[in-house]
């Protein structure tokens, strides 16, 4: 049991209500609640209800129109993904110009690398967090062979002090001033996927231009977590996916940001397709490409259009939202659950390794736990109490109270399964 009393909770989800009724919310196999408190939502987001009749809608276009779809469907085929693109920018803090949704979020990276990763001379590096995603880890070694470079040498991990968990921006700035003469590209996650911690992403931007290298931004846990404004932070680059905070089903497209410095530079190296060309120029079938100075020039094939309704549906969501909105709620939840946290892991041998203050974190709470596994502590936590988090092997549970539908009765739910699970010490 934790001290805070269930009540509290109910309070105040009554006075903060959030967006849950949007959402469909997965049953619970185990527990004593008919609904699962679904704190996975840095994983995988849920199902929006407006989901499904607009994905439906698509197919029929499909049933009806055949191909004169592309042209005559609702929202026709040809432009659909110009539908995306507003919202998009929207959430990321960037101009429509600057945005496209299109691809997975580890294939965008590599395309965007092509263009953004130029090696020459001493000036080689990449420097990634060493917690960085193995997708992005393989990603860039992959395209330090590409350039025909060791990435052993090529690719630098930076690491937290010992004895600390989290990256300090003053190390990184320090690494910058030191080698930032030999950094060709500097990609790191805006919100760290494992510790949760939020970097500051103007700060290491600015620092990275000024020693000479190029600055692209994994946000696979930050879009759609925390505000952004790419533009006026001066990010050259940036990618992230749709189906953890955004909701948009498992697999779902991508985003990127391309900032309006580059568009239109021609001596940007690029892989280009019909999609890359001036929408006026598709079907003149032309041998060479005439590309829009826009972000849509790094589109390459046709888009998904089943694939793009979920992401327009969520999009639409939190356009209509904001992210200042539910920011605001987002700190409020997960401050809730840091306070149960707090109780749960004092005489447990459980650490949060998530940064205590606000301003460097979105709503994920990274818990350490120091005796057994974090599969097992989650399947029992899903079986026995109907709470889903998820466990990152061999020692991290990830527990994300999202803004638009966990609630603080769910952080209370963590809180109660953790007391029950793990036994006290001593
Ligand atoms: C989720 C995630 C990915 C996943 O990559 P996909 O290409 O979408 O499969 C990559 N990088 C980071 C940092 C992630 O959090």
């Amino acid at each position: 049991m934790t001290n805070i009393p269930e009540a509290e909770a109910h309070r105040l989800d009554a006075a903060d209500p959030g967006y849950r009724a949007r959402f469909h919310i997965p049953p619970a196999e185990g527990g004593r609640y008919p609904e699962v408190a679904y704190l996975a939502g840095n994983s995988l987001g849920l199902q929006p209800r407006a989901t499904r009749d607009e994905l439906l809608a698509d197919l029929d276009a499909w049933r009806t129109l055949g191909v004169e779809g592309h042209l005559e469907a609702e929202r026709p085929w040809l432009p659909y993904h110009e539908l995306l693109t507003g919202p998009a920018a929207r959430l990321v803090g960037a101009r429509p110009e600057e945005t496209v949704v299109m691809n997975s979020l580890t294939v965008n990276l590599h395309l965007l690398m092509v263009s953004f990763y130029r090696p020459s001379g001493a000036r080689t590096r990449i420097v990634v967090e060493d917690t960085t995603f193995p997708s992005d880890s393989y990603a860039v070694r992959s395209q330090a062979r590409f350039h025909g470079l060791d990435p052993d040498d090529t690719v630098v991990r930076l690491r937290p002090r010992p004895g600390e968990e989290n990256l300090r921006t003053a190390d990184v700035l320090d690494y910058l001033a030191r080698d930032g003469d030999r950094v060709a590209l500097v990609l790191l996650g805006g919100v760290n996927y494992l510790t949760g911690e939020l970097m500051d992403i103007p700060a290491v931007t600015a620092a990275a231009r000024a020693a000479g290298a190029v600055v692209g931004w994994d946000l696979a846990h930050a879009a759609g977590n925390v505000p952004l404004a790419l533009h006026d932070w001066d990010v050259d680059f940036a990618a992230w996916c749709s189906y953890k905070y955004l909701n948009s089903g498992p697999g779902a497209l991508g985003g990127v940001f391309i900032h309006s410095r580059h568009l239109g530079d021609r001596s940007l190296p690029r892989f280009e397709g019909w999609w890359s060309t001036d929408p006026a120029t598709r079907f003149e079938m032309t041998p060479v490409c005439r590309p829009l100075p826009t972000a849509d020039a790094w589109q390459v094939s046709n888009p998904p259009i089943f694939a793009m309704g979920p992401v327009r549906t969520s999009l639409e969501l939190f356009d209509s939202v904001g992210m200042t909105a539910l920011r605001e709620r987002s700190v409020r939840l997960t401050g809730f659950l840091e306070r149960l946290l707090d109780e749960v892991t004092a005489d447990r041998p459980l650490t949060v390794v998530t940064p205590r203050d606000p301003d460097r974190r979105g709503c994920q709470l990274s818990v350490r736990i120091g005796r057994g596994s974090a599969a097992d502590l989650t399947k029992r936590l899903r079986h026995e109490h109907g709470v889903i988090a998820d466990a990152r092997e061999p020692d991290i549970v990830r527990f994300a109270p999202v803004p638009l539908y966990s609630t603080y009765h769910d952080c209370w739910r963590v809180a109660d399964a953790l007391a029950a699970t793990v036994a006290e010490e001593g």
